[in-house]
């Protein structure tokens, strides 16, 4: 089989993030300082390291199979690019942002403004959509200043936690979109191409695994309702019967956000010699 592509990001937030989680799923690469190309080892799969701008016009052009990029850069790119799996890191919104202390509280009062942005696409869609009849400015970098520069009224930018607007005097009033890093191919390249299940799969079993544990513990018998009630689990404990016939072991995955709240419930019904192990991949 011909090598699957896959282009990521050489550098930028999401650089390290991408190459930690193909590498949390057992691809074995290695990573020259330039960082051009890599083969991997363990499967056909050939990395392309490219601008995360490009990313989008790499995989429409079918240069690349898959890449990972952000949600938003994939909204603006539009076309034919469809995110195939969303891969829980690079969270930030795209948000239209005014100044604090200005005329402008909504987004009908956007008429006839400016807006600077470097989504000019998804900005125009936006305010199409809201009815309102404003002129984008594109900018590339730097979008946040536009309006103490007299460029713009309005700003339509990338926000995470929000730091960048309040220090440049800007509010938010409205989000266009909720962005996090994904893997993106062209449509229909799931269905089309078979090389690209097993890496969703792959990929997908790592980020299920994130965030959860596997706790195993003994308990009386008669205690396996109560320790029910209390973790769901995936689909439900396993439960395996002891030496002593009056106790059980009883297993089961649960988020790790929970544990401060199962812990104690458990015992208090219960259960002890309580462990939490990590969990590595959930293989569905
Ligand atoms: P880079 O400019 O190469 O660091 O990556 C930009 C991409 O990172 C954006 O397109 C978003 O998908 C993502 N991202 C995550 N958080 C932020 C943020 N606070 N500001 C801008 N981009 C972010």
């Amino acid at each position: 089989m011909t090598p699957l592509r896959l282009a990521l990001p050489n550098k930028g937030r999401l650089a390290e993030p991408a190459v930690e989680l193909l590498r949390a799923a057992g691809l074995d690469f290695e990573l020259s300082e330039r960082r051009l190309t890599a083969a991997v080892s363990n499967a056909d799969l050939e990395l392309l390291f490219v601008r995360t701008e490009d990313i989008g016009e790499y995989v429409a052009d079918g240069l690349v199979e898959l890449g990972i990029s952000g949600a938003d850069l994939v909204a603006e790119h539009g076309g034919d690019l469809h995110p195939v799996l969303p891969l829980g890191f690079g969270a930030c919104s795209l948000v239209l942002a005014v100044p604090r202390d200005g005329a402008i509280g909504s987004v009908a009062d956007l008429a006839g403004c400016r807006v600077a942005t470097s989504f000019p696409r998804v900005t125009n869609a936006f305010l199409d959509g809201a009815g309102v009849s404003a002129q984008v400015v594109e900018v590339r970098g730097a979008v946040e200043v536009t309006p103490q520069l007299g460029v713009a009224d309005a700003v339509v930018d990338l926000v995470a936690t929000g730091s960048t607007l309040r220090m440049n005097g800007l509010r938010s009033i409205a989000t266009l979109l909720a962005s996090e890093a994904v893997l993106v191919g062209r449509n229909g390249i799931v269905a089309d191409d078979e090389r690209v299940p097993p890496l969703v799969d792959m990929l997908r079993s790592v980020l299920d695994a994130r965030g959860r544990e596997y706790m195993m513990m003994n308990a009386p018998a008669d205690a396996l309702d109560r320790i029910r009630q209390i973790i769901p689990g995936l689909s439900g404990p396993t439960v395996m019967p002891l030496a002593d016939p009056s106790q059980i072991a009883v297993h089961s995955v649960v988020e790790r956000s929970q544990l401060w709240r199962i812990v104690p419930a458990l015992k208090a019904a219960g259960a002890r010699d309580i462990l939490v192990v990590p969990i590595e991949k959930v293989m569905r």
